[in-house]
């Protein structure tokens, strides 16, 4: 039954290519190193381009995974500068380089972003001298999200700023194509800015946090993270206001509570659709929304 589905859905996508946006959770997890959860990453499918939004821990072994020749990707739009959310960005440059990535990559990110950038290349200038003499091609272009005025004529990516506590400048991002929206909330709280732009999105992917009170009571470094961060309650308000079609939980941060029962208080307070991103995980976004795994 399994098989028929995913061949239903190979002839749906064949048939509907260019109405379907597809994203793809390449990583769902946090700074803690998990590796059912990698590092934040969702890989963004379109007719024939392909964008990473954020590139944290593994990214660029997720790619391998699906059989991803890397080729494809030349832009990236990146949240904020948290090293969970960049970590693996040099990985992704010099690996696609080195598999013969002949276009250059492009990072639209905050503040910091290009001297970011340039101490990449300057830290690996002796392996870029050695091996791409000088990386005459699969230049690092690195630009802020305010240099994106619509990203084609199909689609169209614009970022907003969130509120993700002590930094200054996070950002989530907006993707409209046709008359559909997906929304990415980055790291934030809860944030005026992000549920204005999400209202009626037919995809929010937000991030949570949910802490049990004996952890909350017993770790103040965890009080202030919670902060910059979006609870339980604060996500419920935000879904009874946005209404989105489909809410995918992503960036979880879960001490002491699991998912099932973050979704368990969800659902007593909300009547929409809400799941939790899983690495792998694949969503098609056109007529209808289905859901499919990848996973290996
Ligand atoms: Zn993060
Ligand atoms: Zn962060």
């Amino acid at each position: 039954m399994i098989k028929y589905f995913f061949i239903l859905l190979f002839f749906l996508n064949t048939c509907q290519a260019s109405d379907i946006i597809n994203i793809t959770f390449l990583g769902t997890g946090t700074p803690r190193p998990n590796i059912d959860k990698l590092g934040p990453s969702i890989l963004l499918k379109y007719q024939n381009d392909e964008i990473l939004f954020d590139v944290g821990r593994g990214t660029t072994l997720r790619l391998e995974q699906l059989n991803n020749n890397y080729t494809k990707i030349d832009n990236i739009f990146i949240s904020h500068m948290h090293f969970d959310h960049i970590v693996g960005l040099a990985d992704f440059w010099l690996t696609s380089s080195l598999w013969q990535k002949k276009t250059n990559t492009n990072i639209y990110g905050p503040k910091g972003i290009k001297k970011f950038c340039s101490q990449i290349k300057k830290l690996y200038e002796k392996d870029l001298e050695y091996r791409y003499e000088n990386n005459s091609y699969n230049q690092l272009n690195c630009l802020y999200h305010q240099d994106v005025k619509k990203y084609n004529n199909l689609l169209s990516i614009t970022s907003f700023k969130n509120d993700h506590g002590h930094v200054d400048n996070s950002y989530g991002f907006k993707i409209n194509f046709g008359n559909k929206k997906i929304i990415y909330s980055g790291d934030t709280t809860y944030s005026k800015n992000v549920i204005n732009n999400s209202k009626n999105a037919d995809i929010l992917i937000h991030e949570v946090i949910s802490v049990s009170k004996k952890i909350y009571d017993n770790n103040k470094k965890l009080r202030k993270v919670v902060n910059s961060h979006t609870n339980v309650s604060q996500l419920i308000q935000i879904l009874n206001i946005c209404k989105p079609k489909l809410t995918i939980l992503n960036h979880a941060l879960l001490f002491g509570v699991n998912e099932q029962s973050v979704l368990t208080r969800i659902a007593k307070e909300y009547n929409g659709k809400v799941i939790f991103a899983k690495d792998f995980m694949s969503v098609d976004l056109g007529e209808e929304i289905n859901i499919f795994n990848t996973g290996k």
